[in-house]
């Protein structure tokens, strides 16, 4: 559409800068790449203007107008309004009606619109321009008095509340007197008297709340609402939306002016908003809901219960037509499912808003797989166009379905935003906020929300309202932070007060749990269990994820413990396991019990052994310990040898990386406080010497003490522990090895690759490698069976990230541990930072993100980057892969495509994630490179 566009005029302009970018009869100065500029609102209204379609002339003051007003100490920069009263003299030519002209009344909205769009932003006022001699001119040229007085009082309402800072309840109140003075049941029914009343007793509002007089000089509101737009910008609203959503501060907002179109002149007229396709399941409909005789946010705001767009046809066929044929055209054009808004003045359809529609995760998927089958937009493009936060949420659990049906339903309204939740009743935003930062998880109950609750609906587990529809706040927000919401359950009545929501003889009062479905909409008392949804029915998802492994570089392999989990992993699309830890393996059941055994005598057992080989005698006591010892890790290694056969049954083909013991001890053992009281409370009652129960303690408390570091994160761990006590190292070997064996001889292809944590030095690696690679030849010896392995390490520590080159000499592969090296790189132990000052870290914007969620590119990035660069310098074939928890956040996997990782490793849940977030870095990185 952009083949119309004029080639923006260089309009004359007393500002230092060019601020205003005019639209109207059919030529737009600006166009749809100028969305930094221009806001998204602007730029969509000029690309409309341009493409020839019905939209009010009127202007846009840019996103740096807004920026410069602030530098400026919130003043509007020199001749700006010399410019926006020049591009009012431009409006008013395309018209023919001018601005406070009493006999034919030109009326604007004034609009925000950043490049994003923003709840939390300025409302918007429309009807601008009226005072008590326009108001007559429109009365006079509509011949429709009533119209004319509500559009006056719906003026004063909006700048009064938006504008002037006057609480919008006084005018809700005052409206609602009227009706119930005149009996009226919705605002249609009150008629122009009752609205002249109105508008009396508005402008007494004014004068009470404000101390002035309404503003009656257009150009005066004008001015006014630029201000306030500008001013919005910095609203507490707008700031915690950008802060939540990692928008930046500094861009700005645009502020539109535009002629108003009046939807509310009788049933030839009405407004609306429309979806061009249904984005909840993304079906190809025109999804949407319009009023007749209603202006602007009529619709949205639940006044009166709207339309569905459908029953335009039936009402409207004309105008129906005519918007179907323009949603077709913008979404071809936009090549991306549309957000429109429109108003029918008399019969004649306006468009005022464009926008790329919010969707559900589902939607997102169906739409962008079926317009690569439309044949609309590239496989690629439909790979940008799905965030892998939709990925995460398909896979997110639904109620179990048999719970479902025996659970009492409450009730149910719109399905507004799918998924299961399940949480304590809060009526309140600051307290569900609270609560949820507490750990509690709550569900938001709202009669109706707006953009003061966004915090409360953020930390929420679900919405639920009682007010609104499709559109309507609760919804939007919701869907777009990917939170279960239902929406409009007329029956609920909330009572704030009580705190508590009734409906025919059932509720709940704060505090109580209820279970959401967002999905089909209903409300259930009490809390439902969940299960998980099956990957495999999700056909949509699969073909995109499918596409997805077309275009990335990198493969995906998964963290896994247990068979379960690299079963699971695998049928996520896992290429490998990238960490499995040994020790998780340890913890299970009676194996505590033996890990304890072998570590209470560990140390005298390994130096008795060394004694032993140097020809010394044993005493008795310690031959008792080593073989106390032995038998032990024999049953150890028996266990560990099963655990690893089924590890490499399910992973069957495929490379599994095994990441040897790597905590420090006392994690194993009793807590050391617990064990001291238990111990002192046994002698203070004079337990005998013999006591069974009393020696062991004992004997435990004496190793707890033994084992106890001043920063057992820096201590006695990983390759260290291996170095110390090399029975560890060769126990392992040998289950891995001898499992590879058994899996071999039963037809299997095991691929086995030993990882040692925590090297620093050279030495560390090579010493450990020397002590494994003997006993591996010893455990083929003893088999008669060869078999392969891949001798690698992780990097986690600074220095060995520094020294890299020297490591890789006696690696074959690194793994990098980001979550150790992001706690050494910034000397931050991250369970008291996580618990401590990171939070207000982030808050107040020392650190932009949490690094042990979003890897720090500059800096602990840095370590990774030297690493992969002496590493492959020393061995070029060195294979390179990441396994801290960064591998599954897209931010992070983009830079671990950029420096040429091989793989990265992540929870089996978030490989479909991780798959989308590598074709996308992918398809940017050669974007990029293509510049
Ligand atoms: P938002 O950013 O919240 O969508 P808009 O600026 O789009 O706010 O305005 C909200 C609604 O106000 C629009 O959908 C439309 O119904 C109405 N509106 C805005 N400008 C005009 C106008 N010039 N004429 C008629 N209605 C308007
Ligand atoms: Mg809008
Ligand atoms: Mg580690």
């Amino acid at each position: 559409m952009t083949e119309t566009a004029a080639a923006p005029a260089q309009r004359a302009h007393r500002s230092a800068k060019r601020y205003i970018y005019s639209f109207g009869g059919g030529r737009a100065e600006g166009d749809a790449t100028m969305r930094d500029a221009l806001g998204g609102k602007g730029a969509g209204l000029a690309e409309m203007t341009n493409a020839g379609l019905p939209v009010p002339p009127g202007f846009t003051i840019t996103t740096e107008a807004c920026n410069d007003y602030f530098a400026a100490g919130e003043k509007l920069p020199a001749g700006l309004w010399e410019d926006v009263l020049e591009a009012v003299r431009e409006v008013e030519r395309v018209t023919g009606k001018g601005f406070g002209d009493a006999a034919n009344p030109l009326l604007v909205s004034v609009r925000s619109g950043a490049k994003f769009s923003m709840p939390g932003m300025m409302d918007t006022v429309l009807n601008l321009g009226l005072n008590e001699q326009t108001l007559h001119g429109l009365i006079d040229l509509t011949g429709n008095e009533r119209f004319g007085w509500d559009a006056y009082r719906r003026f004063i309402q909006m700048f009064g509340r938006i504008v002037l800072g006057v609480n919008g309840h006084r005018f809700d109140e005052a409206l609602d007197g009227a009706k119930e003075k005149r009996g009226a049941k919705q605002d249609t029914d009150l008629d122009a008297a009752a609205m002249r009343e109105l508008v009396d007793e508005f402008r007494r509002i004014v004068r009470e709340d404000t101390g002035g007089d309404f503003p009656t000089d257009p150009d005066e509101q004008l001015g006014l609402a630029i201000k306030a737009v500008f001013g919005s910008w910095f609203g507490k609203r707008a700031r915690d939306y950008r802060d939540y959503n990692k928008i930046a501060h500094d861009l700005g907002t645009a502020v539109n002016v535009v002629t108003m179109v009046f939807g509310n002149m009788g049933d030839d007229s009405g407004t609306g908003v429309a979806f061009t396709r249904d984005p909840n399941t993304g079906q190809k409909v025109l999804f949407g809901e319009y009023l007749t005789n209603a202006q602007g946010e009529d619709v949205v705001a639940g006044i009166r219960t709207p339309l569905h767009i459908s029953e335009m046809r039936q009402q409207m066929p004309g105008i129906y037509a005519q918007f179907e044929q323009i949603a077709g055209r913008l979404e071809r054009h936009y090549r991306d499912m549309q957000d429109l808004e429109f108003t029918i003045e008399r019969g004649t359809l306006y468009m005022l808003q464009t926008r790329s529609g919010k969707r559900t995760a589902t939607a997102a998927v169906r739409i962008a797989a079926d317009m690569v089958e439309e044949g609309i937009i590239s496989e690629r493009e439909a790979l940008a166009r799905i965030e892998p936060a939709h990925v995460d949420q398909l896979l997110r659990d639904q109620f179990d379905q048999r719970a479902r049906e025996k659970a009492t339903r409450i009730t149910a309204g719109l399905n507004a935003s799918p998924g299961a939740a399940v949480g304590k009743a809060v009526f309140n935003a600051d307290r569900a906020f609270d609560m949820a930062g507490q750990g509690e998880k709550v569900i938001l109950v709202r009669i109706e929300t707006s953009p003061d609750d966004f915090h409360g609906m953020a930390a929420a587990q679900g919405v639920l309202t009682a007010r609104g529809g499709a559109t309507s706040h609760a919804a939007v927000v919701a869907r777009q932070i990917g939170k279960p919401c239902v929406a409009g359950c007329a029956s609920l009545v909330i009572d704030y007060g009580k705190r508590s929501a009734r409906v025919n003889g059932l509720g709940f009062s704060e505090g109580e749990w209820i279970s959401l479905d967002g999905t089909t909409g209903e409300v259930f008392v009490g809390a439902l269990p969940t299960v998980e949804v099956r990957f495999e029915d999700q056909a949509e998802l699969q073909k995109i994820l499918e596409w997805a492994d077309r275009a990335r570089r990198l493969q995906i392999w998964t963290n896994a413990d247990k068979p379960e989990e690299a079963a699971l992993a695998r049928r996520y699309g896992a290429q490998g396991i990238g960490l499995c830890r040994t020790e998780h393996m340890f913890r299970e059941g009676e194996r505590l019990e033996i890990v304890r055994d072998a570590i209470l005598v560990a140390f005298q057992a390994t130096r008795a052994k060394e004694r032993r080989a140097a020809g010394e005698a044993l005493s008795g006591e310690d031959e008792a310990a080593v073989r106390r010892f032995d038998e032990a890790m024999a049953k150890l290694e028996k266990l560990q040898t099963g655990d690893f056969e089924g590890i490499f049954e399910a992973m069957d083909g495929l490379p599994v990386v095994v990441r040897l013991i790597d905590p420090p001890l006392h994690e194993f053992l009793p807590n050391h406080a617990e064990l001291l009281v238990e111990v002192t409370r046994m002698a203070a009652l004079g337990t005998s010497e013999d006591d069974e129960h009393f020696a062991s303690s004992r004997e435990l408390l004496r190793a707890v003490e033994a084992l106890r570091e001043q920063n057992p994160m820096l201590g006695l761990r990983g390759c260290r522990l291996g170095l110390m006590i090399p029975d560890f190292v060769k126990m392992q070997t040998r289950a891995i090895l001898n499992a590879a064996i058994a899996r071999k001889r039963a037809g299997g292809d095991p691929h086995a690759e030993i990882m040692i944590p925590l090297v620093g030095h050279v030495n560390e690696l090579a010493q450990t490698r020397r002590i494994l690679d003997a006993e591996a030849e010893r455990v083929v010896q003893a088999a008669g069976q060869d078999v392969d392995y891949k001798f690698g390490t992780m990097i986690e520590v600074p220095r060995g990230a520094l020294t890299a080159d020297e490591i890789a000499e006696h690696a074959e592969f690194f793994s990098f541990g980001t979550n150790d090296l992001t706690q050494m790189a910034f000397g931050y132990s991250r369970d008291d930072a996580e618990g401590g000052f990171l939070l207000k870290y982030i808050e107040t914007g020392v650190l932009a993100d949490n690094p042990f969620q979003t890897l720090d590119v500059d800096g602990v990035g840095q370590l990774v980057r030297t690493a992969v660069e002496k590493g492959r310098a020393a061995r070029p074939n060195l294979k390179l892969g990441i396994c801290g928890e960064h591998g599954g956040d897209p931010a992070s996997i983009a830079f671990f495509d950029e420096v040429g990782l091989d793989y990265v490793s992540c929870s089996p849940y978030r490989v479909p994630v991780a798959r989308l977030a590598a074709a996308q870095a992918a398809l940017t990185g050669a974007a990029e490179r293509d510049k």
